[in-house]
């Protein structure tokens, strides 16, 4: 983390800051943030979900036309 006083880098486990001696800030606990859950799905997998259709999709749709471009 930062050192509060003079902005130096420190190591997490660091108590006071090696250039400055100045005093750090206990490290901000970081809480395990849940997934946004989305019909008990989490939203990135329906995102994917949503994302591989789309691309099957495409691919149905512009394959042909891409086929038989320029013929
Ligand atoms: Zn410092």
């Amino acid at each position: 983390m930062d050192c509060p006083k003079c902005g130096q880098w420190n190591p997490d486990d660091k108590r006071v800051c090696w250039r400055c001696d100045a005093e750090l800030p206990r490290p901000v606990e970081k809480k395990v943030k849940k997934p946004t859950l989305f019909l008990g799905m989490p939203v990135w997998s329906w995102v994917l979900i949503v994302l591989m259709v789309v691309i099957l999709f495409a691919g149905q749709c512009l394959g042909p036309v891409l086929l038989n471009r320029g013929g």
